[in-house]
């Protein structure tokens, strides 16, 4: 399809692939500005920034939010897979890339090659990495993982650290640019067991400094934290959450020492409306029951767009009122009651504000019973991502597939 100017679900759009479909994901790239400088304004003047946009940056879109935020002020961008960091390259992304996660090592030949730098920490697969660039002048920059309490990956003790220590000292191709730990419980009240990790952490870096290695970048802090520990910045921390602009727990909320914007939000148009009279049943099951005459209007929304069925007790602003879904959220598409009948085309926001009426995600992770991290990120490839600026839609993503 030629790139070309075309209207679609009420946007004109530059897209080469516009939508069909009135459901949309909005992410508002001033927010993630406003919430970059509102974290840097909590830290030193040297403090690096990771931004962190694993898993399409929680499901906003990781390109554009990796470009707003380095304008904004990050240096550095952290991911969690090897192919995250590649499709950030492939969008002509050239700034410093972490991937946090695992990566096999026959794998680092590309992470050199295109500049990404990954995280260490086993001897064996250092060895391993080593063989991979035997025949090759490619050196890999990492950084190495320290487990000071989380249990997930990294190296727990001095002798785990001194055998890869040992592997490094063979060769100059792996060059430790820093090294970092995470924190678990970093958005609790109880500031023990953080205060603990960071202890460990410092005892570790002391251990790797007396060994000779005395890497630039080292840090611990998630958003939490980056916003709850004075102590923990080091000279980088990792945003993720506060930088979609939520509160990495309930628990944070009333101490947060800068205010957030939420990035993203969800909309849908009605397409069909219908008044029912008493004892009418709606969706799969019959599960609800109209008690009166009612107006039941339909949304093309559905679980596979990952709004998911336990969805179904939750409620969506149409004309800047709250309205109830009713009945079994289908994969496509869902009921809601209105007290007066609206037109097919009315904006209905399921995540998000309409007027003074407002639906944060924070209500949604309640309702799911699960954390907001999880909220944006289920949103699937299905549902397009309008990427706002100024007030403007720069661009849509519509993968539909994948
Ligand atoms: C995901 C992740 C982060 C970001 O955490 P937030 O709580 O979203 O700020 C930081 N560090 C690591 C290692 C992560 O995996």
């Amino acid at each position: 399809m030629e790139r070309s100017t075309l209207k679609s679900g009420g946007w004109t759009v530059e897209s080469l692939r516009p939508f069909y479909r009135d459901t949309w994901a909005e992410v508002d790239l001033d927010a993630i500005a406003h919430n970059i400088h509102a974290i840097k304004s909590t830290l030193p003047e040297h403090v690096h920034i990771m931004a962190v946009v694993k898993a399409n940056a929680y499901g906003h879109g990781a390109a554009d939010v990796a470009r707003e935020s380095l304008a904004a002020g990050a240096s550095i961008l952290g991911v969690a897979i090897l192919d995250e960091a590649i499709a950030l390259r492939q969008e002509g992304i050239v700034a410093p890339i972490l991937v946090m996660g695992y990566v096999r090592p026959e794998d680092v030949k590309i992470a050199c090659e295109l500049n990404i730098t990954l995280t260490v920490f086993q001897a064996e697969w250092a060895t391993l990495a080593l063989q991979t660039l035997q025949d090759s002048t490619l050196k890999l920059h990492c950084h190495l993982k320290l487990d000071t309490g989380m249990n997930r990956i990294g190296m727990k003790t001095e002798e785990e650290i001194d055998e890869l220590l040992a592997v490094l000292e063979t060769t100059k191709k792996i060059i430790v640019d820093g090294a970092y730990t995470h924190l678990a419980k970093a958005d609790e009240h109880d500031k023990q067991y953080t205060f603990k990790q960071i202890d460990r952490f410092n005892q570790l870096l002391d251990h790797l400094r007396i060994k000779g290695i005395d890497p630039f970048f080292k840090h611990c802090a998630n958003s939490a934290g980056t916003l709850q520990y004075e102590q923990a910045p080091f000279n980088v921390i990792r945003a993720g959450i506060a930088m979609y602009g939520l509160t990495p727990s309930i628990e944070m909320k009333p101490t947060l020492p800068v205010k957030l914007k939420q990035a993203f939000s969800l909309h849908s148009k009605v397409t069909h409306v219908k008044r029912l009279g008493p004892g009418e049943k709606v969706s799969y099951g019959g599960t609800y029951e109209t008690k009166q005459e009612e107006w039941i209007i339909t949304i093309p929304i559905g679980y596979a767009d990952g709004f998911i069925r336990a969805n179904q007790s939750g409620e969506v602003l149409v004309n800047g009122d709250r309205a109830p879904i009713v009945g079994r959220v289908c994969m496509d598409q869902l009921m809601v009651r209105v007290k007066e009948e609206v037109p097919v085309g009315t904006k209905v926001t399921l995540i998000g504000a309409q007027g003074d009426s407002h639906i944060s995600t924070d209500e949604v992770a309640e309702r799911l019973e699960t954390i907001n991290y999880e909220v944006s990120c289920i949103i699937s490839y299905r549902v397009p991502r309008a990427i706002v600026k100024d007030g403007k839609t720069l661009h849509i993503h519509n993968r539909v597939f994948s």
